[in-house]
């Protein structure tokens, strides 16, 4: 059966996820509706765990049609079977108990999201009400709203405390509505000490679950708790929701999370190995820090990633090994330089956003940028003129000839143009 259950894991995680996190893992024994599986160590379980949660209680259901638990054997500690933490799942809801404010490394790029998020969990409903933070994928929203819930239920463990993403809210709104359960909804949700609602952007386009939560956050807010929201963009940005949603949006606070620079990269690589009780050398979180750019979960990735091989092949961490695990993260000769990778060059060189440069938007910056964006693209890629126009806003052939034209000429006279471009095709070219 654990054969079966390997070879539909296989099929769905695909080959290589397959060989480094599943081959490892043995089978020890099925009891009592209980899985025992033995991993390497305690990375294997919480990668599994956060990365694909029940895909192995799954492939069991599919080939018995029976329920089962997976219980976690780490290597060399046999006896210490890890059961969930049954009381700390009741009481902490669906906290996820390693995000905490101790957990998280701050920096310039989110210093002012972080003591936003510290002022009100030290204050729930009467410092910033909502809390509104939003920023890029996987730079630590979900973290930083998930310590708040932590830090006030440490506190307070009476408080009544729930985290959602706007998804799971509709989902159960839905729900609610269609097996008549509108007043225990109602009841629920309105009755929060702390309502943390992560990517509230999913909302969009749902009049109903609006209006729901529209009334639930009124409710919350008049009388004073706490509200606390996350989005991958500012209230003003969010299409297809009220006008009274959005102005609700922006009464408290707004903070933004950045990607993080080159130190807070570091620092979060290092504070990650330390958790993991790993000694990393300087030259090979450089390598990955310099290397993963705009996102903190593939930093982490790329770390567990490293750690994972390392505790399979007893191996010493040294840059040649770091570069055999995550040549991914090395320029690939024969990865073709795209369109998205120029805007995203030109925009950071340049401080923009990428998703203006992509916009009809004319102020002189976006439209400079775009220019020179274009001016790139035309020297290094193969794309017609036509499909420039097309990624830039939807320009026609002509503007983008222009637009080059321009540019050369300008390149001529500004040595600060010329020096600008030189450096991001440079950049281009190496990383790719
Ligand atoms: P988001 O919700 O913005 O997409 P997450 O909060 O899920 O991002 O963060 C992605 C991963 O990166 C998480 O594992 C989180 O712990 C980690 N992370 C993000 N920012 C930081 C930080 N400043 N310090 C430590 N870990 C961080
Ligand atoms: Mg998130």
């Amino acid at each position: 059966i654990w054969q079966k259950i390997l070879e539909i894991i296989a099929q769905k995680v695909g080959e290589s996820t397959f060989e480094l996190w599943f081959s490892p893992i043995k089978l020890i024994d099925i009891k009592n509706s209980e899985i025992f599986i033995e991993v390497p160590n305690r990375f294997f379980k919480d990668w599994i765990e956060d990365n694909f949660p029940s895909i192995i209680s799954d492939a069991f259901y599919q080939i018995t049609g029976n329920q089962i638990s997976v219980r976690y054997i780490i290597t060399g500690k046999e006896q210490e079977v890890l059961v969930e933490e049954k009381r700390q799942v009741v009481k902490r809801g669906n906290l996820n108990p390693r995000y905490t404010f101790s957990t998280f490394v701050v920096g310039p790029s989110n210093q002012f999201a972080h003591a936003a998020a510290l002022r009100v969990a030290e204050n729930p409903g009467f410092a910033y009400n909502p809390l509104f933070i939003y920023g890029g994928v996987g730079l630590g929203k979900t973290h930083l709203i998930t310590a708040i819930g932590n830090y006030i239920l440490d506190k307070n463990p009476d408080m009544n405390v729930c985290y959602m993403s706007s998804e799971q809210f509709t989902g159960e709104f839905v729900s609610a509505i269609r097996h008549e359960k509108m007043p225990e909804f109602r009841q629920k949700y309105r009755t929060l000490d702390v309502f943390l609602v992560d990517d509230i952007q999913f909302i969009a386009g749902k009049d109903s679950t609006q209006e729901e939560f529209f009334h639930t956050f009124n409710e919350l807010y008049f009388n004073q708790k706490q509200i606390v929201i996350s989005s991958d963009r500012p209230p003003m940005e969010i299409s297809d929701i009220t006008d009274r949603l959005r102005s609700r949006f922006g009464m408290g606070l707004i903070a933004d999370i950045q990607p993080p620079e080159i130190e807070t990269r570091l620092a979060i690589l290092y504070k990650k190995a330390e958790i993991e009780g790993i000694k990393l050398p300087e030259d090979v979180a450089y390598f990955i820090a310099s290397r993963v750019k705009s996102n903190v979960r593939e930093l982490e990735g790329s770390l567990i990633k490293l750690c994972a091989y390392i505790s399979i092949t007893k191996v010493p961490i040294t840059m040649d090994v770091a570069k055999h695990v995550l040549r991914d993260l090395l320029p690939d000769e024969n990865k073709p330089i795209t369109i998205d990778l120029i805007q995203q060059h030109v925009c950071e060189a340049l401080g923009i956003r990428v998703q203006d440069i992509k916009s009809k938007k004319r102020t002189k910056e976006i439209a400079n940028a775009r220019k020179i964006a274009m001016y790139i693209t035309k020297k290094l890629t193969n794309l017609s003129l036509a499909e420039i126009g097309n990624a830039f806003g939807g320009k026609d052939h002509a503007t983008v000839i222009y637009a080059c034209k321009q540019i050369e000429k300008e390149r001529q006279k500004d040595e600060a143009l010329a020096k600008l471009i030189d450096s991001i095709v440079r950049k281009l070219q190496e990383n790719k």
